[in-house]
């Protein structure tokens, strides 16, 4: 295990500046906080985050990067709090130490790697700050290191699948090379020992065999750049296992080259050095044609930048040989981490100074220089994961949402059938509302109620085109339908009036010369107000009806459904029936409708002053009544003017009250203040009328209570 003064020694061998006394309390923290925890292998756990630091200052990331290093785990497995690191540490190591916990919680939910790509894209949209991201990957790689120490063979293999799917990926993506070797073949290692076994064993024979080729290939290439007056270093270095074996499967052959075996570097001091060392080498030994590789002037997506040459060698062996400047060199083995510390030229940038995505930005410039238009997109889609979020089903499924996109949206993403019968979603073991914002990581468990429908007041939030058009095709059928039912309801009672009957035949002739050949078109058009009843019967039964007279206005009923009257309960209001806001009808009421032309029907109670306008319009009178039946109670807008004493806990008396007798209030205003008495209007949601009355009556036993009125206007 590095020891503190170690860790700090190497970080302050390339940065001078570094916060000495934030890394030494860090470190101190790190073994207070996990205290007498142990890992797998026996060793305290406060090992661990110590190594990760040590990878990290390897890669000469800044202090912050290092200090969240060694706290990377406090939060998550140990009684620290964030605030104790913000307190302790600052914001900003604390929003890292965060973004870092978060992502190890997703990790624990990963259960497959079926949708790798997916937590790939999370994991690259939650690590705002790339630091974060390097952080991890840190992590993940100590883990790795020290895998073999986990018991279970079912874990070490889920684990192992993971860093290949995703972790490997990820490293790659934002090009530490390194990385992505030493990952990808620790987990060779636990997912194929075997196939790892006979190319380590085939590497040993054929290194036996050599002798001291390589270093003898290497003084070559020296001597050569050297003789042409290149300042530089040759170097070999043997290829991981599973890039071998992976090699082997890509192109169907068994490695027996060196070339499959070892890359040869060239590292010279500046670009044009690059060319050169080129020159000399093409000239000294010949190429083999087709493997000339320009990576400097068309750099790979990741920034990855090289020249690659494949030459006959020396002792006439194939060899593989890269050639770059220091600086790509660095960038090649660690890329983001390591381009940063070059970008701003000669002086070394703090990765601190990096605002988010800024790395994304710096490869999007390297693109500037790209021309193929498919590594454009596969780059800009990196930029694209910001507008994603990324959520969980409660098996740990990812679903990718636009952002801003609410549980309705999560619903529809899950199936068609959940989004159609959700009612309210669980957010992190959390009941909340349908419309809420989805965040990234968020797991969201949808209840739903097989009696529940769309509701078109959804279509105010939800973002995916997917939900919306499943609500509006709902909400359109529905509309459809509701309109049916009251035409065909209106239909039945016009022509019992006239005593006629309606057969298919008499809807059928009435149907072709209104120009409603189907009679379900007949009966929407009646229900929207666009033909009237006595069209109809007029149309249907011409001798039958005198067109000049005007039909007897409906009596308004009271609380009992008559013969004629239409039942409205089971339309679904704001459809085919709109309860009034003038009078605000309650079940209970005596009601009348108001056929409005395209609007379906309107509901008054029969004292409502704004029936007056109707009186010339008979026709448009509609014989209406509750009915009342097993289904749930829709609820009503009742409305009361309360005065009361002005003292204080009144209004919370008065809410209450309200609520204890099952009310529930969906708009309170002030009419009037004045010192002694308050004035307010509270609309309050009940069954009928019934259940207002004893609510107005409760509250007008409470001593605060001046005056309670119902309130129609
Ligand atoms: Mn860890």
């Amino acid at each position: 295990m590095l020891r503190q003064f170690e860790l700090v020694e190497r970080i302050k061998a390339y940065d001078t500046d570094v916060d000495e006394d934030a890394l030494n309390r860090a470190y101190v923290f790190a073994m207070m906080a996990h205290g007498t925890q142990t890992r797998a292998s026996g060793d305290p756990y406060y090992s661990h985050p110590i190594e990760v630091a040590g990878i990290l200052a390897d890669m000469k990331l800044d202090g912050s990067s290092i200090i969240t290093g060694l706290l990377h785990d406090t939060v998550e497995d140990t009684d620290t709090t964030l605030d104790d690191i913000n307190g302790q540490f600052g914001d900003q190591i604390g929003s890292l130490v965060d973004g870092v916990t978060k992502l190890s919680r997703i990790e624990l939910q990963s259960e497959n790697t079926r949708q790798a790509e997916n937590f790939r894209k999370l994991f690259l949209a939650m690590s705002e700050d790339i630091r974060v991201l390097l952080v991890k990957l840190a992590d993940r790689l100590h883990n790795m290191r020290t895998l073999n120490f986990v018991k279970s063979s079912d874990k070490r293999l889920r684990i192992a699948h993971e860093t290949m799917e995703i972790y490997a990926p990820l490293a790659e993506r934002i090009g530490m090379q390194s990385f992505k070797d030493e990952l990808e073949d620790l987990a060779f290692e636990q997912i194929n020992p075997g196939a790892r076994d006979s190319v380590v064993e085939r590497l040993r024979y054929l290194r036996d065999e050599g002798g001291d080729l390589l270093p003898r290939i290497v003084e070559r290439l020296r001597k050569t750049i050297h003789d042409a007056g290149i300042e530089g270093e040759a170097l070999g270095r043997e290829k991981r296992p599973y890039s071998i074996w992976r090699k082997m499967q890509r192109k169907n052959v068994t490695f027996e080259q060196l070339s499959d075996i070892v890359a040869f570097r060239v590292v010279v001091s500046n670009l044009p050095a690059c060319y050169a060392a080129l020159g000399v080498i093409h000239g000294a030994w010949p190429m083999v044609p087709g493997c000339f590789k320009d990576y400097i002037s068309t750099p790979k997506p990741n920034g990855y930048r090289s020249l690659h040459t494949t030459v006959y060698g020396p002792e006439h062996q194939r060899l593989e040989i890269q050639i770059r400047t220091q600086e790509m060199h660095e960038i090649a083995d660690f890329g983001v981490a390591a381009h940063w510390s070059y970008s701003a030229g000669e002086e070394r940038t703090s990765l601190s100074d990096g605002r988010q995505y800024r790395w994304v930005r710096e490869l999007l410039e390297i693109l500037d220089h790209v021309s193929d238009p498919e590594e454009f997109l596969e780059h800009t889609k990196l930029e694209m994961f910001q507008d994603q979020v990324f959520c969980f089903t409660p098996k740990g499924d990812l679903i990718s949402l636009p952002s801003g996109a609410t549980a309705v949206d999560f619903a529809y993403a899950v199936h068609t059938d959940v989004g159609d019968t959700c009612v309210g979603a669980k957010i992190n073991s959390k009941i909340s509302q349908l419309r809420t914002i989805l965040h990234n990581g968020d797991q969201v468990e949808i209840v739903r109620s097989n009696v529940a429908a769309p509701s078109p007041t959804w279509e105010q939030f939800v973002v995916t085109g997917k939900a919306r058009s499943r609500i509006r095709r709902y909400v359109r059928g529905r509309e459809r339908d509701e309109h049916m039912r009251l035409g065909k309801a209106i239909l039945e009672r016009a022509f019992a009036q006239v005593h006629c009957d309606m057969s298919t035949k008499a809807l059928k002739h009435a149907g072709s010369a209104l120009g409603r050949k189907k009679p379900d078109d007949l009966f929407e058009a009646v229900g929207l107000g666009e033909i009237t009843s006595m069209q109809v019967v007029g149309a249907a039964y011409p001798e039958a009806v005198d067109p000049t007279s005007v039909p007897p206005r409906s009596k308004p009923r009271d609380g009992s459904a008559g013969d004629h009257a239409i039942p409205i309960r089971g339309l679904i209001p704001g459809m085919a029936v709109h309860f009034s806001n003038c009078c605000h009808p309650l079940p209970g009421d005596r009601i009348v409708g108001i056929v409005t032309s395209g609007k379906g029907v309107a509901i008054h109670t029969i004292d409502c002053d704004t029936l007056q306008q109707f009186e010339e319009t008979p026709e448009r009178w509609l014989d209406v009544a509750w009915t009342v039946d097993g289904e749930a109670p829709d609820l009503h807008v009742g409305r009361i003017d309360v005065v009361v004493v002005n003292e204080p806990g009144t209004l919370g008396a008065i809410t209450t009250l309200i609520g204890r007798n099952n009310g529930n209030i969906s708009n309170l205003k002030f009419t009037n203040r004045a010192e002694d008495f308050f004035e307010m209007r509270i609309d309050v949601e009940v069954r009928d009328l019934r259940h207002l009355t004893n609510i107005i009556a409760a509250l007008r036993a409470n001593e605060s209570v001046t005056t309670v009125e119902r309130v129609r206007d």
